[in-house]
């Protein structure tokens, strides 16, 4: 298996050229996903269909949720662990993790349930967890969509600086063609689930784990991820293979923060029969346990944690954590809100 890329082993000689550079790289990735977003910006709702030339940002993990950990309207992006010089460390709450996508009719509407704390009293229904898969599939629609864009643009960026370049539009195009077909598979998936909720089909998704604590965690997140292998070392996603046949079976988790509790949940697509054996061990670890592997799994597989304000530096220079949200791939998408401090 190649070796997967780690931020943190990044060293110092690196990072202070990183931050020499960071003007001029701030600036041109500005332009460059300033205009990505431009392109892939949708003309129809993804949803209800409709023509629109204002689309609603929507949040991955509810704003109101969010904004139980936040500090002065901040929260803390991964980056506060990883730090590089290139990323922010935080965002402000109405910016963290957004993608637009839909309509503000839809938006207000198709969410309600999962969003509403008050529906938390109870376990949540068939609906709440399709509502949450299904706008798990809309931040991957999104993101993929500006992933082709920025990487046409990058195409045409450094034809026009250095010319025609074979190996970069190599590269390029490859990165292309894998971010098609991934965009081709979330339709999917977002059609399916849309449907799920219209006909208010029970059992699609299975919830092997649902669990409210009585304190609010520093830690939201909210999406789904593709686990390479269970708790045995048994392959459950083989991410190298590119076969169009081939399909990838992603894991749904939620860590919710509300005002004095939080609501943890992961569920899977009822078919996805290659997380099986993962749940039956996850079922069987101690409560502890538990967290400890969601913590390594939403921090080795993905960017889209936000973290309180309040937690203690000290946890943030922890090399360990350090090496597991270092163990990230590249994702553009992730930095498009760079802003330029010149
Ligand atoms: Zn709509």
């Amino acid at each position: 298996m190649a070796e997967l890329f780690n931020f943190n082993n990044i060293d110092t000689a690196e990072r202070k050229s990183m931050e020499k550079n960071i003007i001029d790289f701030k600036r041109l990735h500005s332009r460059l996903s300033g205009k990505s977003r431009k392109d892939s910006k949708p003309s129809h709702c993804l949803y209800c269909k409709q023509q629109h030339n204002r689309f609603c940002n929507s949040h991955s993990i509810p704003a109101s949720f969010l904004r139980n950990i936040a500090v002065d309207g901040k929260v803390y992006t991964t980056n506060r662990i990883i730090d590089l010089p290139i990323f922010d460390t935080e965002r402000g709450v109405n910016n963290s993790g957004t993608f637009q996508l839909i309509c503000r009719k839809c938006d207000s509407v198709i969410f309600s349930d999962y969003e509403n704390y008050l529906n938390y009293n109870e376990r949540p229904t068939d609906r709440m967890i399709a509502q949450i898969a299904l706008k798990n599939h809309m931040r991957f629609i999104g993101k993929r969509r500006f992933e082709i864009a920025l990487y046409k643009n990058m195409k045409e960026e450094v034809a026009k600086k250095r010319g025609r370049n074979h190996h970069v539009d190599a590269f390029l195009d490859d990165m292309l063609r894998v971010a098609n077909l991934d965009l081709l598979e979330y339709i999917k998936d977002f059609k399916n689930c849309k449907k799920i909720i219209e006909k208010g089909w029970a059992n699609e998704h299975y919830l092997f784990y649902y669990e409210k604590i009585d304190y609010t965690v520093p830690i939201a997140f909210q999406g789904e991820v593709c686990l390479n292998f269970d708790f045995q070392g048994n392959t459950i996603n083989d991410v190298y293979n590119k076969s169009k046949k081939y399909k990838l079976q992603t894991l749904h988790i939620s860590i919710f923060p509300m005002e004095s509790q939080s609501i943890i949940m992961l569920f899977i697509k009822k078919d996805n029969k290659r997380l099986r054996q993962f749940y039956k061990q996850f079922n069987s670890l101690c409560h502890a346990d538990k967290l400890s592997a969601i913590n390594f799994i939403i921090f080795s597989l993905s960017e889209d944690i936000f973290m309180s304000k309040t937690i203690h530096d000290e946890f943030m220079v922890n090399e360990r954590l350090k090496n597991v949200a270092g163990l990230t791939s590249i994702q553009f998408s992730e930095i498009d809100n760079i802003k330029v401090t010149v």
